[in-house]
């Protein structure tokens, strides 16, 4: 008998009818005599229809009042699958975060689960319950209002709560049956991974893949959360495959590229002839950070004579617009000609633990991307990661290009 954390994504749970296939999940599991602590997303577009609706009241609305029409959409599922397990005689009750509580941090539509009260998920399984949790939100600790974990926050819910009651394992429910190489929607050839470090799992998330939250990984990571990946359509009553995220240690094979992930979300900004002397950099940084905008690619070209130079750098395409007003604001400090930016721009990252004992990775890259025509506009490297930053028309030629490349299509 085991203690188990499980998790239905958005469309595992889109209507009744995969509701009852989500009990038929939760009934097998319940059959081997396992604790089952079942985190919930909303159905199915609910989140965005939610988040429209906030927008259409007001194009800045209070972000506290935000996350309370948003978590609506979890408390609903959340006492949906409730009833069909009660229907199927399994006793069953619905927990929304402040019931239990799930306590975080005070950043309203991106909060951070903080604390977990355990002792009411053990003392439903002492009644013979399933604990059936409301994903994606929480009380805050100091105002005692509804929090959002941001974006694809119930996968967090679901390994925090593992984390809270020890479970034995955290199985995470979704549309796809494990991680690729590659999101499957854009290469048909990519390949389901047994295993995935999770090193790597994390910059795959952060890099683009929103197969799992990055935070769900983190915390995976830290509380060594045995967690694993699988499709709620494989048959009930089948096989189980999926992917493990597991430690290194745990992995035997390894490719030096383990897999390619994308995103979308990137904006890029170029200043001109900003003068080639020291502190024009913090000129340009200072303000971006003071408001909270994330720098992620930077890229300074000096000429040797002129004493200007051009930076180009990135940041997220939800920070497009206000980076550049600030930008324009501090222009007398930072003494820049003129400012370009793009936002048909996407970066295209490849993964993979290999590379920390493996030279010229990233060249093999710019070699394949070069001989189809793809100009890189910036690059960035870390010792498990490289990215670049080129044309978003280019997207799936790029991502098809490199996957061929590392031997994943035949992984
Ligand atoms: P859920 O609603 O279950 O949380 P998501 O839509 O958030 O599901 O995440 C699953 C989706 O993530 C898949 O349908 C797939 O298109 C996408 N995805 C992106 N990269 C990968 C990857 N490397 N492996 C698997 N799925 C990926
Ligand atoms: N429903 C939320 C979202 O769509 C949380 C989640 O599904 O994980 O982002
Ligand atoms: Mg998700």
């Amino acid at each position: 008998m085991a203690r188990l954390g499980m998790k239905f994504g958005g469309t595992s749970v889109a209507n009744i009818d995969r509701i009852r296939n989500v009990a038929r999940h939760i009934a097998r599991e319940r059959g081997e005599g396992h604790d089952l602590a079942v985190v919930v997303s909303a159905m199915a577009g609910k989140t965005n229809e939610l988040a429209g609706w906030c927008e259409e009241a007001a194009k800045l609305c209070d972000r506290r009042e935000y996350d309370a029409v948003l978590a609506s959409g979890e408390q609903v599922t959340a006492g949906l699958l409730a009833i069909v397990l009660q229907e199927r005689g399994i006793p069953a009750r619905s927990w929304q975060g402040w019931q239990i509580p799930i306590l975080t941090s005070n950043a309203h539509g991106s909060a951070r689960i903080e604390h977990i009260g355990a002792a009411a998920i053990l003392n439903g399984f002492a009644r013979g319950e399933v604990a059936v949790i409301a994903g994606f939100q929480g009380l805050h600790k100091e105002s005692g209002r509804i929090a959002t974990l941001g974006r694809g926050g119930s996968d967090t819910s679901a390994v925090a709560i593992a984390a809270a009651i020890e479970a034995d394992r955290c199985d995470i429910y979704t549309d796809v049956d494990g991680v690729y190489t590659t999101d499957p929607r854009i290469v048909p050839k990519a390949k389901r991974l047994d295993r995935i470090a999770f090193e790597e799992m994390l910059e795959m998330a952060s890099l683009g893949a929103k197969v799992l939250q990055v935070r769900s990984v983190e915390l995976a990571m830290v509380h060594k959360v045995k967690t694993f990946v699988r499709s709620s359509f494989d048959d009930p009553g089948g096989l189980k495959k999926g992917t493990l995220i597991c430690g290194e240690e745990d992995i035997v094979e390894n490719q030096v590229v383990t897999g390619i992930a994308f995103s979308r979300d990137e904006a890029q900004i170029t200043l001109r002839r900003v003068a080639d002397s020291p502190g024009i950099a913090a000129a340009i940084f200072i303000p971006l950070a003071e408001a909270n905008i994330n720098v992620d690619m930077i890229i300074q070209v000096a000429s040797e004579d002129s004493g200007v130079t051009d930076i180009t750098f990135t940041v997220s395409a939800a920070d497009f617009a206000r980076a550049q007003t600030i930008l324009f604001k501090a222009q007398p400090q930072i003494g820049f000609s003129s400012l370009h930016g793009a936002s048909d721009v996407v970066k295209i990252s490849a993964i993979g633990v290999g590379m920390r004992s493996h030279a010229g990775v990233a060249a093999l890259a710019f070699k394949a991307l070069a001989e189809k025509g793809i100009n890189i506009r910036a690059i960035t490297t870390s010792e498990i990661k490289f990215s670049v930053l080129i044309e978003a028309a280019y997207t799936e030629l790029a991502v098809r290009t490199l996957h061929t490349l590392y031997g994943l299509d035949k992984a």
